[in-house]
């Protein structure tokens, strides 16, 4: 039996000291992942991790919280020529947060949010890549750009999903699959979502070194502990344990053409 985190940082510093270790013990267990790049730094180790180990794949992106203090423009010019890059399966993070930016900031922060979302899913779309999106406090920004990804083809995932059933079911309808993160085992806002939504729908993710599941809180998170997620959904949904592994590692692996 395979599971995939399918979100996870481990070429962040939280892991300096065994970073080899926490990669193999994952794998060991038959857990693969996706190492997701929030910047070029983090998307060039992404590919670096993911180029040395097989069942470690990258994604390269430019978090929208990161257009506040980083060079965007710059930064995402060189993202673009890390996509073609075999090791990498999507283009993310992007997406759109307004979560601790001024009312005053707003605007002008999800201006440049939205050039780098455009741009960087158009180069998806340009390499046959999906788009890992994240989103906080700014769903109904990405939902007005459904139409607009669906007329061009770009779908993804949209990462550690914090919607109403109501955006879900949006979301999934314009081709788009969800990811649940450890959240799911501590909060139960979106336990009618999970309920609800086909299992072919979900994706599974650590989201690691964030977002430590139960029962694992007040540790730092890895991608091993994805098993917790699925354990939760399975839960949930009253279905066995290894068929909501099979089917997100399905679902991931069709999404991303692993
Ligand atoms: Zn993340």
């Amino acid at each position: 039996m395979r599971l995939i985190d399918s979100h996870c940082h481990i070429q962040f510093p939280a892991y300096n000291d065994d970073r080899v270790d926490v990669i193999k013990r994952s794998l060991a267990e038959r857990v693969d992942m996706i190492v997701v790049g929030t910047d070029k730094a983090s998307s060039l180790s992404a590919i670096e991790y993911a180029s040395k180990y097989s069942g470690v794949y990258a994604s390269v992106g430019f978090h929208p919280s990161d257009v506040v203090e980083k060079n965007w423009r710059s930064e995402i010019l060189s993202i673009k020529e890390y996509i073609a890059n075999k090791r990498v399966i999507a283009v993310g993070e992007i997406g759109f947060d307004t979560h601790r930016i001024a009312p005053d900031q707003k605007d002008a922060v999800v201006r440049d949010q939205h050039i780098v979302f455009d741009f960087l899913a158009e180069e998806a779309r340009a390499n046959n890549k999906q788009i890992i999106v994240h989103i906080r406090d700014a769903m109904e920004i990405f939902i007005k750009q459904l139409p607009a990804l669906k007329k061009k083809g770009i779908t993804g995932v949209v990462h550690c999903f914090s919607g109403t059933l109501p955006d879900a079911q949006k979301i999934i309808r314009a081709g788009f699959c969800i990811g649940f993160t450890g959240m799911i085992t501590f909060n139960h806002s979106w336990d009618a979502v999970i309920a609800t939504v086909p299992l072919e729908k979900i994706l599974i993710e650590t989201d690691a070194p964030f977002l430590t599941p139960v029962p694992h809180r007040g540790k730092r998170n890895e991608p091993l502990f994805v098993q917790e997620v699925a354990r939760t959904i399975a839960s949930i949904r009253e279905t066995p344990y290894e068929r909501v592994c099979e089917i997100t590692y399905a679902n991931a692996q069709t999404l991303f053409s692993l």
